[in-house]
């Protein structure tokens, strides 16, 4: 059993027309699926009942791929924290974050994570599994009926390292760019993958030249640094890392946007951003700012306003695209996997 969003186009004709259904049936079938987001089997009532059961055999609709168990939301921001149930009992977490003029999803790509940054709550409980392709695209229909119309913008921020998991996040990725009828037609440029640093997830993906956004988390200018905060450091060494960075420019002429995520006294002095410079020197990229999201399990303290401005503007001063994030999701506990991490012992 997987997922009906897991189910390739070829695979449902050959069902459909085996059960002896005209393939417009597999017609409505997608329009359910990508166009009215239905949750169950039982919601797509013009759809024969023997057709809906023979897929119900086979394929588990959303609400089994994905059921809601919790929606958190803050007031100030509207932002949205889902948390929903895998048909393995396994939790994972999609945040809805709106603005003025789009829609943001944030979806998981694996539950829990082995990279075990310090300060990220997704992997203090380890790594259980992959997701399938269909549970990570299918967050983007369970947002999508949240908010009641498909969402602007996707980035896969959440739970996971979807390099860790390359075949799925990519192919849901590109689920969510193909289409209309199937897929939901989202410009390659408004999916951001984001990866802590596989090295050749990222050589893959340059290679494989596809139009997605690239994020890289690097949170620290340096190896002694970054080996502290993030293990994965150990395996693919900053400069292994800002190499291949540079391939990815070369080859694809796409500008990546590096995460640093700001820890007072950790890695945000003048020297800290000197040293940044440095490593950015010559590459085209932006740099997205993120004050710590202070989470309970880890001591690091989020820098003051103003340190995290001046950090920002030194570097802009230095000519680096720079951006610092708000925070938007705290009163739901918004960095990354806190949710889940949070139910799982109730679990
Ligand atoms: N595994 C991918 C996807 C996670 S993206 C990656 O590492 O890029 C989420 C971003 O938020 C990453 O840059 C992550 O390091 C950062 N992050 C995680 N926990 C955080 C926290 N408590 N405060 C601020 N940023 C955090």
């Amino acid at each position: 059993m997987k997922s009906i969003y897991s189910a390739t186009q070829d695979e449902l004709l050959e069902l459909t027309l085996s059960l002896g259904e005209k393939k417009f049936r597999l017609t409505q079938l997608n329009e359910w699926l990508f166009k009215r987001f239905a949750y169950s089997w039982e919601d797509m009532n013009n759809i024969p009942a023997a057709y809906r059961a023979a897929l119900a055999e086979r394929y588990y609709s959303l609400k089994e791929t994905l059921e809601i168990i919790e929606v958190a939301k803050d007031p100030a921001t509207k932002t949205k924290k889902l948390l929903s149930r895998l048909h393995d009992g396994e939790l994972i977490e999609t945040v809805i974050i709106p603005s003025k003029t789009r829609n943001t999803i944030c979806i998981s790509s694996q539950a829990g994570c082995a990279c075990g940054c310090v300060f990220c709550a997704s992997g203090m409980n380890g790594w259980t599994r992959n997701l399938e392709l269909g549970e990570i695209f299918g967050q983007v229909i369970l947002a999508a009926r949240e908010l009641g119309e498909k969402p602007d913008n996707i980035v896969f921020m959440g739970v996971g390292e979807p390099f860790n998991n390359y075949d799925n996040a990519i192919g849901a990725a590109k689920l969510l760019n193909s289409g209309p009828p199937v897929g939901l037609g989202i410009g390659a440029r408004k999916i951001t993958i984001s990866t802590c640093g596989i090295v050749p997830g990222i050589k893959r993906f340059a290679e494989e030249g596809f139009q997605f956004e690239l994020s890289v988390s690097l949170h620290a200018p340096n190896n002694m640094l970054r080996d502290q905060i993030m293990p994965i450091n150990k395996r693919w060494k900053i400069d292994e890392l800002m190499a291949t960075c540079r391939e990815y420019e070369e080859k694809t002429n796409r500008i990546i946007t590096f995460e640093y995520t700001l820890v007072d006294g950790v890695n945000n002095t003048r020297k800290h951003a000197d040293e940044l410079i440095a490593r950015l020197r010559g590459l085209k990229c932006k740099v997205n700012l993120i004050p710590l999201s202070p989470v309970p399990e880890y001591p690091g303290k989020t820098p003051s306003e103003q340190n995290c401005e001046q950090f920002g503007a030194y570097l802009l001063s230095h000519g680096i695209n720079t951006t610092l994030r708000r925070s938007k999701g705290k009163s739901v506990n918004g960095a990354c996997g806190q949710l889940r991490r949070q139910a799982a012992p109730k679990e």
